[in-house]
């Protein structure tokens, strides 16, 4: 045992599973619809031209170093993510009330705030509720840091929409000061985000039954091409006071995947109280980091704070967005208008962000992978960012020809 002869072989992940099979096929009409990260009109990984900007700023800056960073990050990174998704006149920002720590991207700003949590939350009931489906991450970080999960329900497939008196539901049967994980906005897997209207109800219940909002917001700006409405979840919950975290990543928005750049914010009742949680924050991210990596958060931190060159981050931010809201329209039209595919495909427009659930069943899936090489995942997610004017009518007559 001590060298580890016992040792079982772990499945692979799916998703790069997926990604091998797609690289292995020699077929020239091949799509990978698994990818959870932007690509361009050619199918090409998408630097910003922002972040060269800011990149070519960095290189020419001869006063860096490589010192560490504190160990809460770089302080002018994550006062800016903060204001980013709080909005600048919050009261929390204006108030001091958010305990703002660097994370090692969005996994890390999970990791941290289970972690933080499972040591620190009054508990009556110790364990987070997750949507029915969501991020596959989610079940594995927090029973890693002895937080074991439930799942409420959110997605209804005989809709394909939200199953919200089912959520509502499970929202007044917990335990009251239950941990409730939301996606800020643009959901993954399923592109199913509430309405406004909808999310007032489920902070109303939650408010009611004293319930936390850990709030995951790996997509803001990316879903609706618009910072602030993308935003308007995690600041209405705010406004009404309800207690939260937010896990933020800026992976997506930033095209940053590989850098690692994310921030944890903690919303305190006061001042005093977020000055607490930073230093029990500083304490866990000792032990597991000692210090976040710095070339991220100086680029993001560049950005943010530049008037000139947050003007450009949203031009860019828009301009991802804008594809993909243009090949879901694509899509749609190619299904609903040229080749009447039996169904109804609104939610393919109605659905935000990088994924939609198409509604296939996990057999129709499997043949687009083996007869079509179309891949992507057994329940039906597809990644529109993986669409492009080159391959998405190849993808809609292959779609078609599987439902028929
Ligand atoms: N949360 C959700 C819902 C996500 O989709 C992702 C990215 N797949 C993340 C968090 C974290 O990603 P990263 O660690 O790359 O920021």
């Amino acid at each position: 045992a001590e060298r580890f002869e016992e040792v079982p072989l772990a499945p692979p992940d799916s998703i790069f599973k997926l990604t091998a099979a797609y690289k292995a096929d020699t077929h020239p009409d091949k799509i990978n619809l698994g990818v959870g990260a932007y690509r361009d009109d050619n199918g090409k990984p998408w630097v910003l031209p922002v972040v060269k900007k800011a990149t070519d700023i960095l290189l020419n800056d001869a006063t860096l170093d490589h010192e560490y960073l504190n160990i809460t990050g770089l302080p002018e990174y994550t006062a800016a993510a903060a204001r980013l998704i709080f909005g600048p006149d919050s009261p929390v920002i204006t108030e001091g009330r958010v305990a703002s720590v660097q994370t090692i991207s969005g996994t890390g700003a999970n990791h941290l705030g289970a972690l933080f949590l499972s040591k620190f939350y009054g508990w009556n009931d110790k364990r987070v509720y997750l949507s029915d489906p969501t991020w596959v991450n989610h079940h594995a970080i927090f029973p890693q840091v002895g937080v074991p999960v439930s799942t409420y329900p959110y997605y209804d497939p005989q809709t394909i929409g939200l199953a919200f008196p089912a959520f509502l539901d499970a929202l007044k049967n917990a335990a009251p000061r239950s941990v409730f994980l939301l996606h800020a906005c643009a959901h993954n897997p399923t592109g199913v985000d509430p309405t406004r209207e909808q999310w007032g109800a489920i902070a109303d219940v939650m408010l009611e039954k004293g319930h936390f909002a850990f709030f995951d917001s790996a997509y803001q700006g990316f879903a609706s091409g618009d910072l602030e409405n993308d935003a308007w979840a995690v600041r209405e919950f705010v406004r009404r006071n309800v207690p939260l975290l937010v896990c933020q990543s800026f992976a997506k928005n930033a095209g940053l995947y590989g850098e690692r750049v994310g921030a944890l914010h903690v919303v305190g009742a006061s001042k005093e109280a977020a000055a607490r949680i930073t230093s029990q924050l500083s304490v866990l991210a000792r032990a597991e980091i000692s210090n976040p990596p710095a070339h991220g958060a100086r680029l993001v931190s560049l950005i943010l704070n530049d008037p000139a060159l947050f003007a450009e981050w949203k031009r860019d931010i828009k301009t991802m967005a804008g594809r993909i809201i243009d090949m879901r329209k694509e899509l749609h039209r190619l299904l609903t208008e040229e080749l009447k595919t039996p169904g109804n495909w609104d939610h393919i427009v109605n659905q935000i962000g990088m994924f939609s659930f198409t509604g296939i069943n996990p057999t129709q899936s499997q043949a687009l992978v083996e007869k079509a090489h179309v891949y992507l995942t057994a329940n039906g997610r597809i990644s529109m960012a993986g669409l492009n004017s080159h391959n998405v009518r190849y993808f809609a007559t292959q779609l078609d020809k599987a439902v028929r």
